[in-house]
């Protein structure tokens, strides 16, 4: 498996640029081992991602890869998608990139059901752009924007992709690596807007400010606060508050855009 993931990279970039402790290479890891065990063909994979510590890794993947600017990754991706519709188009986004600037890109690609797999790193913060807080940083949590506590209410942004319409979506930890694995594989499998939240962790520049230890420790309460979904439905609200749950959070079949797309095409060139 190693040596099959080892070739899907560009290891020629190695060292990464990522600080000791991060977690974006395994959800990258788990990316690459979801795209071996389903078989895709690596010709005709695309990567997309935005700006920010997690759009970094497609420098890394041996495949098609586009870095974009800050929030556009799925406004690239659709395009993409739309003009070659038979490519695997995968989005690599951060929390900052993905629901706040691009917030609106997501929620309308989502709307469109369009055939992509999103993937966005939940660090809880801007790591790169200088610590900021994002709309996933938690309520009272330090960055360098909110220095005396985060007034605002997070998103759950898996709901939030739900609501819009997305086919797929699951939430998984780099924790919990086979199954962040097995998330991105039905994500692949389904025939639509697929988004998987990979909840990650940032010892630098969101752990060190908000003294929650070091990265061991950080992966360590990763493990101790999700619950699984099918545990979840069966707890009280009480005992789930303060935790989050991981799995899959739903899947349905709706039509898809880029098949709508092109049956739209169709018709107008039959004259109907
Ligand atoms: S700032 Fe945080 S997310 Fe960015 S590379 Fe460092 S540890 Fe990772």
């Amino acid at each position: 498996m190693l040596k099959d993931i080892e070739g899907m990279m560009r290891t020629g970039r190695l060292p990464h640029i990522w600080c000791p402790g991060c977690g974006n290479g395994i959800v990258m890891k788990a990316m690459l081992e979801a795209i071996h065990e389903s078989g895709l063909n690596t010709d005709k994979i695309v990567v997309v991602s935005g700006i920010g510590c997690s759009s970094r890794a497609p420098g890394y993947l041996n495949f098609d890869t586009v870095h974009t600017t800050h929030g556009r990754a799925l406004a690239f991706a659709t395009g993409i998608k739309l003009a070659k519709p038979e490519l695997s188009v995968f989005v690599v986004t951060g929390d900052g990139d993905g629901t706040a600037i691009g917030g609106n890109h997501l929620i309308h690609a989502a709307r469109r059901n369009i055939d992509l797999n999103v993937i966005l790193f939940n660090n809880n913060i801007y790591g790169m752009t200088g610590g900021q807080y994002s709309p996933l940083t938690p309520q009272g949590r330090f960055a360098t924007t909110s220095p005396y506590g985060n007034l605002e209410r997070s998103f759950d942004i898996c709901d939030l992709v739900r609501g819009a319409g997305a086919t797929y979506v699951g939430r998984g930890t780099v924790y919990h690596t086979k199954l962040l694995t097995e998330l991105v594989k039905s994500a692949i499998r389904n025939k639509g807007f697929s988004f998987v939240e990979a909840v990650s962790i940032c010892p630098v520049s969101y752990g060190r400010r908000n003294k929650l230890g070091s990265a061991p420790e950080m992966l360590k309460w990763l493990r101790d606060n999700a619950v699984a979904v099918k545990a979840a439905r069966a707890m009280e609200p009480e005992k789930l508050a303060g935790k989050f749950v991981i799995g899959e959070l739903y899947r349905e079949t709706a039509p898809e855009y880029t098949e709508l797309y092109a049956g739209l095409i169709a018709r107008i060139k039959e004259g109907s």
